[in-house]
């Protein structure tokens, strides 16, 4: 029986405006300055540098260590505050939030670092008992299984306890289902289909609060989907 849902963060909660600022805007402006060279070649050797470590490596989501790399004079605090702004939380993310949290704890499992995480809960954090940065925190990113188990641990539950969603098919969906967890794969563009595959965080609810027997109806949502009951 599903006890806790746990959500990825950027794609999933918020999308990705802020982060795309930060590190395809933020990092290569502060580098073209230091380097007295236009905005586009100094975004082509940034993002270069990126792709050459990846987002399976921890340096990846760490914004000291790219601001120290590129020897620039500007503090990570600073940095993340100026597009602070360019957060923006999905539409239908505080509808699904609040069904959701009636009947489940509702924690978030991200590999953001905890300074993103920080700033982009800052609108929706209440509605979550644990926050955790799978890089910040636990030193891995979410490719590992052991993120899971380790977000199992400290919630005190069983993996079958515990249904992840996420936007990343091998970081929110494979990883989480490897360590024994429940998983949706929430694919915003539409492009995938199947019965773990939602498309936005409403259709979420509806698979997770109808389609266990064991886990009672959120009704007024259930009411609405009878005339696909038979897709559950
Ligand atoms: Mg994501």
């Amino acid at each position: 029986m599903i006890r806790h849902v746990s959500l990825d963060m950027d794609g999933t909660l918020i999308n990705t405006k802020f982060v795309d600022k930060v590190w395809m805007e933020g990092v290569p402006t502060l580098y073209a300055e230091k380097h007295d060279i236009k905005f586009e070649p100094s975004k082509e050797i940034v993002v270069g540098e990126y792709m050459k470590v990846g987002s399976d490596k921890l340096e990846w989501y760490d914004l000291t260590h790219w601001l120290n790399k590129f020897e620039l004079d500007e503090t990570k605090e600073d940095l993340l505050e100026r597009y602070a702004d360019e957060i923006e939380v999905y539409p239908e993310v505080r509808e699904a939030l609040d069904a959701l949290s009636e009947k489940f704890n509702l924690v978030v499992t991200s590999n953001a670092a905890r300074d993103f995480l920080d700033l982009e809960l800052e609108e929706i954090g209440q509605y979550f008992s644990d926050v955790f940065s799978a890089t910040s925190d636990f030193r891995q990113t979410k490719k590992s299984p052991k993120v899971y188990k380790e977000v199992c641990r400290r919630l005190e539950a069983k993996p079958l306890e515990v249904l992840h969603i996420g936007d990343h098919y091998s970081y929110d969906y494979e990883a989480a289902l490897d360590a024994g967890l429940d998983a949706l794969f929430l694919d915003r563009m539409g492009k995938r289909t199947g019965r773990e595959v939602v498309w936005d965080l409403r259709e979420a609810v509806e698979q997770i609060c109808c389609s266990s027997p064991e886990i009672l109806c959120v009704e007024e949502i259930c009411d609405e989907v009878t005339e696909n009951d038979e897709e559950f």
